[in-house]
């Protein structure tokens, strides 16, 4: 069973590279953004808890975090493994997840902020259907329009400069201590995320001695 850590900043790439690591490796994605979104879409009682507490202006808690996190580990669906992705959020966390489930590595996804800012902020978003857009990577075929209904993208309201390098900062301040932890295990590998994302997953896959993708 293998059981992996994923870590970065905002537009690393985190979650495109969990997803390709788990293909074929019959591992379980587990990505804590996408399991409170599932709570909030699907009007749960704690999808009402993050609603309130985003509404207020506030970061989801370490605490809540970590209870979800239980949780979801105990549905016990990942008999092949697991990559977890926004977990965990500071030392304690990082101490109590290594003694429990015994980690085997820990990938730490390499971008400068100012790559960070150009991809974050070439981020496009059609309100009415919801499709993303990048307008380096994912470009729409028209200037400006959603491919599939039409209507006028937007920029997210959070992605200005002045929220990202907020956002950056936190990141940073939060993470050192979580990355300093798993550097004195000695379990994390340093992957540079700025090339393609087959290169990038290439990469990881051979720090983490794993077949290529098949
Ligand atoms: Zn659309």
């Amino acid at each position: 069973m293998r059981k992996y850590v994923m870590m970065g900043v905002q537009g690393s790439g985190k979650g495109t590279q969990s997803e390709l690591l788990c293909g074929d490796l019959d591992m379980v994605h587990i990505s804590v953004g996408d399991i409170f979104r599932w709570h909030v879409q699907h009007h749960t009682k704690l999808g009402a808890q993050v609603r309130r507490t985003m509404n207020a202006g506030e970061l989801i808690g370490d605490d809540l975090v970590e209870a979800v996190v239980r949780d979801r580990l105990h549905d016990h669906d990942w008999n092949f493994g697991f990559v977890i992705d926004g977990f965990p959020r500071n030392g304690r966390q990082a101490e109590f997840f290594m003694e429990t489930y015994d980690i085997d590595g820990v990938v730490h996804l390499e971008i400068p902020d100012h790559e960070v800012r150009r991809r974050v902020l070439s981020r496009r978003l059609c309100p009415n259907c919801g499709m993303d857009y990048n307008l380096i990577a994912d470009r729409p075929k028209v200037e400006g329009c959603c491919d599939i209904c039409g209507h006028e993208l937007i920029t997210r309201p959070d992605d200005t400069p002045e929220a990202l390098d907020a956002r950056l900062r936190d990141y940073h301040e939060k993470t050192r201590p979580v990355l300093e932890l798993f550097r004195r295990k000695e379990v994390v590998h340093d992957v540079d995320a700025r090339p393609a994302p087959d290169e990038v997953q290439a990469a990881i896959r051979k720090v983490l001695g794993l077949p290529p993708s098949s």
